[in-house]
């Protein structure tokens, strides 16, 4: 199997250019093999700074998002993080990495099932995974010191903000479709401070579940 170590190395330096320094984020974007979460016929692309799809008109997103959406977190290695929108399963393998458990949401059960397997395969043992509606939350499991939402939301969900913990920060490209902003939302004792990070595009959330 191709290693690919020319394509990481290239990818890191366009990271480090692009003001991601956190080292643990550059560490696991080096590590954790973005080939196995796309399909094999991409797999020439696998470490381009791209947004590839992943079926059912999913995608997995860019590198650069991943990091910056990862840094904007803030994350320790005893955090909780709520994950909506499972997808390939790459942007959970990152949060695993630097946080004591993810749990990850997804709507579309073939994906979650595929995620699932590739994750447990790669002996990632710190992520608990759930078949469902990311705007309801995970209210079992709440509250979270993190919450990442990876599918664009025209507001963000209510459910979501009250299972984030006083202190906590919620990351989610947020507006409406087409116009969303990266949004970072820090719940403090009385009051959620929104701040908008950057314009990104993603897929859109979809509504309930489909089984
Ligand atoms: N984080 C993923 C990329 C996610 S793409 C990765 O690293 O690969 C957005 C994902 O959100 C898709 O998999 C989509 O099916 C999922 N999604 C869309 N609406 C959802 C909802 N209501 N609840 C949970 N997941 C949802």
């Amino acid at each position: 199997m191709p290693s690919f170590l020319p394509q990481k190395a290239k990818l890191l330096m366009t990271l480090r250019a692009q003001a991601i320094m956190q080292p643990d984020i550059l560490s696991a974007i080096e590590t954790i093999p973005r080939e196995q979460f796309i399909p094999d016929s991409l797999h020439a692309h696998a470490y381009e700074n791209a947004s590839l799809p992943i079926g059912y008109k999913q995608t997995i997103s860019q590198p650069y998002i991943v990091a910056v959406m990862t840094q904007a977190l803030e994350l320790k290695k005893t955090h909780r993080v709520l994950e909506i929108g499972t997808g390939s399963g790459y942007q959970a393998a990152i949060l695993s990495r630097l946080s004591r458990r993810v749990y990850t949401l997804e709507r579309l059960r073939p994906l979650l099932i595929s995620a699932e397997n590739r994750l447990k395969n790669m002996q990632i043992s710190n992520i608990t995974y759930r078949h469902g509606d990311g705007a309801k939350g995970w209210p079992e499991a709440a509250p979270f010191d993190r919450i990442i939402i990876t599918c664009q939301v025209a507001e963000i969900p209510a459910n979501l903000l009250d299972q984030l913990k006083i202190g906590g920060i919620l990351i989610a490209p947020a507006g409406p479709s087409g116009k969303e902003m990266l949004v970072r939302v820090k719940r403090e004792e009385d009051r959620f401070d929104k701040k908008e990070l950057m314009p990104v595009r993603f897929v859109p959330m979809l509504a309930g579940t489909d089984d």
